[in-house]
């Protein structure tokens, strides 16, 4: 008798490890591994979501329109190249699926986000990691990775978990310099924290051509991370075909609602934005002075680089019995380093204070 077995391939993947969120035996923690924003749910989306309640037995709109349009006027995109998703991972997937396959790979930088290596490996792609430099992408390294057999290439711009950022010179030299058939997907998910002038999101690559997918969330600014709303920006084609092979209720009824809300909520994107480019270098220097080496980032987090895997563990031990919870990234082949969020002014405060504690007692 033999059981049911999934195509080789799945066993391959190393489930998604995501921010842990408690610690044993400590009942209040601080929570800086998932790098959702620091100021909690927007007011409006949490009474939009209340709201809901009594509605909830009913299906959503499986096209998710007032929420396309809401984006659309937003973003000042089409709402007719939007879809929206289960989050971004959700397109991620669907793109993956659909786009890829066996036979046709994924290319990716070595340090991106590793949703793509899961959902290119779950639809049968080989996944091609093309080195850095500087722990940032490099378009010369990204370009010469792909074959061809490639068909999608995943950046995230700017990149989780090193915090770098590609300028949109950069960016558009690595779209000018792939083949036609093979489709750039730009994931954004950190795009309205970042300030520097020669950033651009994605839509000026998506509207050039037939073949940049941008991919965005609701789950950093916005501050809904645990509704799961994503969404892409996308040519016409590739919209269709994101409709056709979807799940046809893959937003919730209260996730639009929300989303909806947030979109609306006064100020609340400025506010998320600027007290990340307030706090995010008085983090940076906290850590400096301390003795630990900080990547640049543009995100709302930052990458504290320890020189060595033990003695991250060590910092990350440390952290952990004062309840403050930050992200090992060893997976993302970073086992010297520890990604920290930006949270509130008292939160950075107390990781400062603890790292600095941690470096002088370890200094010995
Ligand atoms: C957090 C994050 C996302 C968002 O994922 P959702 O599924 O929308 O919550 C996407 N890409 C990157 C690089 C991220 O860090």
């Amino acid at each position: 008798m033999t059981a049911p077995a999934p195509r080789p391939e799945i066993l391959r993947i190393s489930p998604y490890v995501g921010g842990e969120s408690t610690i044993q035996g400590v009942n209040r923690t601080i929570k800086l591994s998932s790098n959702e924003g620091a100021f909690g749910v927007p007011p409006g989306a949490q009474a939009a979501f209340t709201q809901m309640a009594g509605e909830l037995y009913r299906y959503p709109d499986g096209g998710a329109e007032d929420l396309r349009r809401a984006i659309g006027a937003r973003f000042k995109l089409d709402p007719e190249r939007i879809v929206c998703g289960s989050g971004s991972d959700d397109i991620i997937y669907q793109l993956c699926l659909a786009y890829g396959g066996s036979g046709r790979d994924v290319v990716m930088s070595a340090h991106g986000f590793s949703i793509y290596h899961i959902a290119a490996t779950y639809a049968g792609s080989a996944v091609v990691k093309a080195p850095e430099r500087g722990l940032c992408a490099d378009v010369d390294a990204l370009l010469a990775s792909v074959s061809a057999s490639t068909r999608l290439l995943f950046l995230a711009n700017p990149n989780n978990p090193t915090g770098s950022m590609l300028p949109y010179e950069e960016v558009a030299r690595l779209r000018a310099g792939l083949p036609s058939d093979v489709l750039l997907v730009l994931d954004a998910a950190y795009a309205e924290y970042v300030a520097r002038p020669d950033y651009e999101a994605g839509a000026r690559l998506v509207d050039a051509g037939d073949n940049t997918v941008m991919t965005r969330t609701f789950s950093k600014v916005f501050g809904l991370g645990g509704m799961r709303i994503g969404w892409a920006y996308a040519p016409a084609a590739v919209i269709d075909v994101l409709n056709r092979v979807r799940a046809p209720f893959n937003v919730s009824i209260a996730a639009q609602a929300a989303a909806i809300a947030a979109l609306a909520e006064p100020g609340w994107v400025e506010k998320g934005r600027d007290h990340n480019l307030e706090y995010r270098p008085i983090l940076t220097r906290g850590l400096e002075a301390a003795g630990i080496k900080v990547w640049p980032s543009e995100g709302n987090f930052v990458l504290a680089d320890f020189g060595t895997p033990a003695r991250a563990q060590a910092a990350d031990a440390f952290l952990r019995t004062r309840g403050i919870i930050v992200r090992a990234v060893g997976g993302y082949g970073l086992p010297h380093c520890l990604r920290i969020t930006v949270g509130t002014a008292e939160e950075v405060a107390l990781v400062i204070e603890t790292l600095g504690a941690f470096m002088a007692t370890s200094r010995g």
